[in-house]
């Protein structure tokens, strides 16, 4: 027995305290379960709303939606959260549910081994310490390391360097000549809210994405008042919030040809804030619409319509101890560099070292491409469950509801086991298989392999991000656990 296989064997480890670990927790607590701890890297919850503090950090998805189904905030300031408000928003469902001592912090997973005659999971944390746990939920979401190109002469540049996801906010970029790379849903938030202060702003845009107008406002203080004192108003409106975007899947994942037609409501809001021919040719995709995520935003066009403002299409060649060369010549001199380049999201080498039944590593597992059944289990690795895996991203619709989903679906699984006296379940590779051919065949017909590069692929070209379909259709294949699709260990 390894050191590592001390101390009491927890039912549930959680890993991570964003919204996937927090709904995992609130659940098991409601189900009369103690025998749980949430592993958390940080020293807080929230997750990537804990994590993103750039300026103008805000979802673009409803607040009334952006929330857990039972956790309803009568009191959201604006139709679209910012990040300040949700980060406090999931810290008050801490302290409601009473999450908080169930707690770890400062606890980030390094190694996570399937010990197979005690069927449970021996974790290893960056701070020495282990744990044990009969179940483990991976709850840390995809989008968690900062991708930084690798681009030549960075290493010399004497300015400040930073990534959208870690803002440093000791730098003021008051009168600061600054560089924003990337043009995708962190920078398009990002220009708007530091143009102002800057006094030169150059944009480098690799690929300009498609943007539609953001219906924001404030809410007013009648509807708080009705959604406090007459609760299903908002539920009302949440549900309202809800089909009007699961619509709009049909047109990602059917009829792509619709996307062509909202093209021009976008480029009607190109034109009603950019003025300059040469400009609007520059921002205006050359894709479908929906092959890369749409965005919304309203100050983003005018801030590149600013006379301080460059929109910077020749690529970057390298970078010197000042400036920026781009691949015509160009010398672009800037004090800082802004990051806004997205994330490492498939990249196997960046997780915690799993090892399942018979030795097998997840990242053998997963050598061709991460996939799982559902996106919540893989074969060889029992009783391991990972909340937003493989293909459950969504390009339409609210990530929560799919949250919620999981957890009912993680909360069948313990629920069966305990009733049949199973120890551990492991998925079938067989239906694992059927399952990712099904998901694979279902996103060919989908906007997302409509020709464009973006983030939701692999390399060769896999998209082992998307769920190919409805959230409806979701929730039904995760309503119930089918006991015939997993073997008892
Ligand atoms: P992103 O949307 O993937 O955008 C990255 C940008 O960097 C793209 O414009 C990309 O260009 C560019 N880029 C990447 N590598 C580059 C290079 N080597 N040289 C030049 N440009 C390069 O990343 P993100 O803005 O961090 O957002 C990531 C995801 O986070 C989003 O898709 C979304 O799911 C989530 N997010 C959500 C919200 C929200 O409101 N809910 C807000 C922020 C982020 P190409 O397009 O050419 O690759």
């Amino acid at each position: 027995m390894s050191d590592l296989d001390q101390g009491p064997l927890l039912d549930v480890a959680i890993i991570g305290a964003g919204f996937s670990g927090l709904g995992m927790a609130i659940k098991l607590l409601e189900e009369g379960k103690r025998s749980f701890k949430i592993f958390e890297k940080a020293d807080d919850v929230g997750g990537t709303w804990r994590e993103n503090t750039y300026p103008g950090c805000a979802c673009d998805i409803p607040s009334h939606l952006y929330s857990f189904s039972y956790a309803q905030n009568p009191n959201w300031s604006r139709l679209y959260p910012s990040q300040p408000e949700i980060w406090e928003y999931l810290q008050d469902v801490r302290e409601k549910f009473g999450v908080g001592p169930f707690i770890d912090y400062g606890k980030e997973l390094k190694t996570a081994h399937w010990n197979e005659e005690g069927k449970y999971w021996t974790l290893g944390f960056g701070d020495g310490s282990s744990a044990k746990a009969r179940v483990l939920v991976s709850a840390t979401g995809p989008l968690h390391y900062p991708m930084i190109p690798d681009i030549k002469g960075l290493d010399s540049f004497k300015g400040a360097q930073f990534h959208s996801a870690t803002w440093d906010h000791d730098y003021d970029l008051t009168d600061k000549r600054v560089a924003v790379i990337g043009t995708g849903a962190s920078a398009i938030q990002i220009i708007p809210s530091i143009v102002d202060k800057v006094k030169k702003l150059d944009v480098f845009q690799r690929t300009p994405p498609w943007i539609m107008p953001r219906p924001d406002r404030a809410i007013r203080s009648w509807e708080k008042w009705l959604f406090k004192h007459l609760p299903f108003t908002q539920t009302l409106f949440r549900t309202g919030i809800y089909w009007l975007h699961e619509s709009r899947a049909y047109a990602f994942i059917r009829r792509p040809s619709i996307l062509k037609l909202m093209q021009k409501v976008a480029k009607r809001h190109i034109h009603r804030h950019i003025k300059d021919p040469a400009l609007r040719e520059a921002v205006t995709p050359d894709y479908v619409m929906g092959c890369k995520r749409v965005l919304i935003s309203d100050d983003y066009y005018p801030a590149l319509a600013r006379e301080k403002t460059d929109v910077l299409r020749t690529g970057i060649d390298h970078v010197s101890e000042n400036a920026i060369h781009d691949s015509n010549g160009g010398v672009h001199e800037v004090d800082a560099i802004v990051f806004s380049t997205g994330f490492r999201v498939a990249n196997i080498e960046d997780q915690p070292e799993m090892v399942g039944r018979g030795g097998k590593t997840l990242t053998q597992a997963w050598s061709k491409g991460a996939e799982a059944y559902l996106g919540l289990s893989v074969p060889g690795f029992p009783n391991f469950f990972i909340m937003t895996g493989p293909n459950t991203g969504l390009g339409h619709n609210s990530v929560v509801f799919m949250v919620e989903t999981m957890v009912h679906y993680i909360m069948d699984a313990l629920k069966k086991m305990d009733r049949e006296g199973v120890q551990a379940l492991d998925i079938r590779q067989d239906v694992n298989n059927a399952f990712n051919d099904e998901v694979q065949k279902d996103l060919q017909r989908t906007v997302w392999e409509s020709g464009c590069k973006s983030w939701y692929q692999t390399e060769d070209g896999r998209n082992t991000t998307l769920w190919p379909g409805f959230t409806v259709s979701y929730w039904w294949q995760t309503r119930s656990l089918k006991r015939k699709n997993y073997d008892a260990v």
